[in-house]
């Protein structure tokens, strides 16, 4: 086996600092019952892992590997996700009066959506450790990267949907190989169903930040960014908020950037966005709490966005609050109206979570939050190809 030089050191409870070794498999901390981040040696890092080590390396998430918990080469399940472009959106951002915007295109990732990313790290960490039998819930795109990860790695998919999940979803799972049911219920429900018969059938669990590494693969997201930014962040982030995986991951990145010396303190201002038909996040911030409730009757076309409770949500008000940013809702005719938007201007056929950032910006203006010269990235977070009955 050919190691991937990776300075993973151990994991570390996000809420009270417990330490736990990466030898071991873990799902949720033991201490808080709450996600665990890896923590890396940084100062290794500083003298093994430089920007100049970037030259030549291939264009996807594992460019980073240094900073990725996997140890052998031979693990890394990879479909080329990640590295995505970073595009300039003249038009766009001349129709509404920036002169600085950006799309960060997630929707070219193998299955259509960033979720690669989180799932192309935990496959492979779960393959390092054995595991073979992969569950999830999942509001679609999440199963689709599973199922296409868990194959590459030759595991076996048990995936758990909503049954009002678009067909697109579904069939794609299957054609992966994968094993997938349609729930008469939310994705909460669903998570509950695995939950109930994990270890009765022996499956690992990789809901959103149940298990330490999807977060590692979202926050490559952070990494490109700077890189392709010139190591220089954006002053502005706006990011449809479901689980709160890549918010949560792009703020870990900021921080070990620095500590790396490849950055300094400047963050942008990371902003929130969640449909007015599921929006805990959202209420949490505007009331000033550290933690979410649960949204009772959530309803969306953003799929990724009908999340009603999300274990990280004190982590994302975190990185919301410490950035300075902001949290917004927008209505679904105003995400969905933007996604014309954006095709129509950039050429990008986005799914409705991207479309959310756009119907952002004339409301962010207004509120003095972002100014028209910021350099602002909007996260197209998904292709909306597989969501085409929704329009
Ligand atoms: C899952 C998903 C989201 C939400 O992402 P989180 O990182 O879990 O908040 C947004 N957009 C799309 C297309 C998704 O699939």
């Amino acid at each position: 086996m050919n190691s991937t030089g990776t300075i993973f050191a151990f994991l570390q409870c996000s809420k009270c600092g417990m330490q736990f070794s990466k030898k071991e498999i873990h799902n949720l901390s033991s201490c808080c019952s709450l996600p665990l981040f890896p923590r890396y040696d940084i100062e290794k890092g500083k003298v093994y892992f430089k920007k100049d080590s970037l030259i030549n390396r291939p264009p996807t998430m594992w460019r980073y590997k240094e900073m990725m918990p996997v140890n052998y080469e031979e693990n890394i399940t990879t479909l080329g996700e990640g590295f995505t472009p970073l595009e300039p959106a003249g038009s766009l951002g001349k129709m509404l009066g920036f002169k600085n915007l950006y799309l960060k295109n997630e929707s070219i990732n193998p299955t259509g959506s960033f979720k690669d990313r989180g799932m192309s790290a935990a496959i492979s960490k779960a393959r390092e450790f054995g595991l073979n039998k992969i569950s999830i819930p999942t509001a679609g795109n999440a199963g689709g990267a599973t199922a296409a990860y868990t194959a590459k790695a030759g595991q076996e998919a048990f995936i758990f949907m909503p049954d009002d999940t678009p067909k697109a979803f579904q069939v794609e799972c299957e054609q992966y190989g994968a094993h997938v049911e349609m729930i008469d219920g939310l994705i909460s429900d669903c998570g509950k169903i695995i939950a109930e018969r994990k270890d009765q059938e022996d499956w690992f669990d990789i809901s959103t930040l149940k298990e330490p590494y999807r977060v590692e693969g979202k926050k490559t997201m952070g990494y490109e960014l700077a890189e392709q930014l010139n190591w220089e962040l954006p002053d502005v982030i706006i990011y449809p908020t479901g689980g709160g995986t890549g918010i949560i991951g792009m703020w870990k990145a900021f921080d070990e950037m620095e500590k790396l010396g490849w950055i300094g303190s400047h963050r942008p201002k990371m902003i929130s966005v969640q449909s007015e038909g599921c929006a805990p996040i959202i209420r949490a911030f505007e009331q000033g709490k550290d933690t979410a409730d649960f949204f009772e009757n959530p309803e969306t076309s953003a799929l990724g966005l009908r999340v009603p409770a999300a274990i990280g949500d004190f982590l994302i008000l975190k990185a919301i609050r410490e950035s300075n940013g902001y949290a917004l809702t927008v209505s679904d005719k105003e995400l969905m109206d933007n996604v014309k938007m954006i095709g129509k201007h950039e050429g990008i056929f986005s799914s409705p979570e991207g479309g959310a950032t756009v119907a952002t910006l004339p409301k962010l203006l207004d509120l003095g939050v972002i100014n028209s010269k910021d350099r602002i990235v909007l996260f197209i977070t998904g292709s909306g190809l597989k969501y085409v009955d929704l329009f």
